[in-house]
């Protein structure tokens, strides 16, 4: 089982953060990624035009379906997930829609953790069965040797977090990718709390990871962006997924030939599906600009990572000893029910994001969030900046509550997501906050 002590190409984590994806001899010699800010890119003749068209040549057609700062940003993102294939798409959501429409378009059952973003949940629920495309929250995801029994024959994939948004569960994805496998289906990392510095979901057998850049990958608090990765690995042409042994009139060869996605994209079929049909049709680019941002914010994702599960272990640590706080939910903390995952999967860390249980009236709880000064008190995680939320009321409102049973989010739970602070001063924040909310 690889980490990140055995890197998938020859450079390690860190130098690929910084250097994967982009050569300065091919831009100018510019040594930060340029921003192309073009919507166009001329043909060099009538004859370029055709052999961009048929596939013949690779290149540049129009920035909705490809650009040069873009590419830097996929590049990089595919190396150090050790994937066969990226796309950038606008937001972590695009992601994670274009990659379930891609799987089960035309119907299906997906299968999923329970423990999941509220935003995804939501549309799970909301968007989803219009389509056609329906949702199984798993009961045994937790327990993969009975998982097996929940996938029915029209289940397209699994679907779980690495580190849950906001319970940071972790599950054993390398059994849950063997129990899909079996099955022939994919399994789905939504890899956005852990990063790519924290988790390798395609070294623990996932075939998909799906990223919000606009959390840790970026981490400051100033971008919307997802990735989504494939390995490689998957057979999609089975009689579960038809649309990969669709012929497609845009994939035809020179003699005017249809031809499939693996035909013609044997290496990452899913994403050049992804790319030619959800990206071009549906739309949801990301910007150069966007993606520029995204780059710069990935050379620090090392450093940015340690300190806030750094942080983030002592926040619980401190929270574990304080009256008023009922629980404290942070795996890498002695005592969680995920530490022993921890110990095997996260050699970095455990990422910036804890809950805690607030003992106290909801008069009190709203007093500790009105109280802090140095937290922020807003929505997103995986910032420079540290924030607090009562998602029950916030994030993850649009649940009823035996969804929240469900996804075990009790009423008094509070989310952290620890930044880059100096750790005293978040403490003594904290702890001034109790101190006004108690009185
Ligand atoms: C925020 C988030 C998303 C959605 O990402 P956007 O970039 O806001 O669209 C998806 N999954 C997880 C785990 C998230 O935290």
């Amino acid at each position: 089982m690889a980490n990140q002590a055995e890197p998938p190409t020859a450079y390690r984590f860190d130098t690929q953060r910084v250097r994967a994806g982009y050569e300065p001899k091919d831009h100018n010699y510019a040594v930060s990624p340029p921003i192309y800010q073009t919507v166009s890119y001329d043909f060099r003749d009538v004859e370029n035009a055709a052999n961009l068209f048929g596939l013949r040549e690779a290149g540049y057609l129009y920035t909705r379906i490809g650009n040069p700062t873009v590419t830097t940003l996929e590049e990089r993102v595919k190396t150090l997930d050790g994937a066969a294939g990226a796309i950038a798409l606008a937001s972590g959501m695009a992601a994670i829609s274009y990659t379930l429409l891609n799987i089960a378009e035309g119907g299906g059952r997906i299968l999923t953790s329970p423990y999941l973003y509220g935003g995804s949940k939501d549309s799970f629920k909301k968007i989803y069965p219009k389509f056609g495309i329906r949702f199984d929250y798993a009961q045994n995801i937790e327990s993969p040797e009975k998982l097996s029994a929940e996938i029915r024959p029209d289940t397209k994939a699994i679907f779980v977090e690495s580190i849950s948004n906001p319970n940071t569960v972790l599950l054993d994805i390398d059994l849950i990718a063997e129990v899909a496998h079996e099955h022939g289906i994919p399994l789905v990392v939504d890899n956005t709390v852990a990063t790519p510095y924290l988790y390798n979901p395609i070294a623990h057998g996932a075939d998909i990871v799906v990223y919000s850049a606009t959390k840790g990958l970026n981490g400051h608090g100033n971008v919307i962006a997802g990735l989504v990765l494939e390995s490689g690995k998957f057979h999609w042409q089975s009689e579960k997924f038809p649309q990969f042994s669709e012929k497609y009139y845009t994939l035809r060869d020179i003699n005017g030939s249809l031809r499939t996605f693996p035909e013609v994209f044997p290496d990452a079929p899913f994403i050049q599906r992804i790319r030619f049909n959800y990206l071009n049709y549906f739309g949801a680019a990301l910007s150069p600009f966007d993606a520029y941002l995204a780059v710069i914010g990935l050379e620090t994702l090392s450093e940015r990572l340690a300190k806030q599960s750094y942080n983030a272990l002592k926040i619980a640590e401190y929270l574990s000893s304080r009256k008023a706080v009922e629980w404290v939910r942070y795996p890498a903390l002695k005592g969680s029910p995920h530490y022993s995952l921890y110990e095997r999967d996260y050699p970095n860390g455990a990422g910036g994001i804890l809950s805690f249980g607030f003992q106290g009236t909801q008069e009190q709880r709203e007093k500790l969030l009105n109280s802090v000064k140095l937290f922020h008190y807003h929505l997103n995680i995986g910032d420079a900046r540290s924030l607090i939320v009562n998602s029950p009321q916030t994030t993850h409102s649009e649940l009823e509550a035996d969804e929240k049973a469900i996804a075990d989010i009790p009423e008094n739970l509070i989310r952290i997501s620890a930044g880059l602070e100096d750790l005293a001063d978040l403490i003594a924040d904290l702890e001034q906050a109790f101190q006004a909310a108690l009185i």
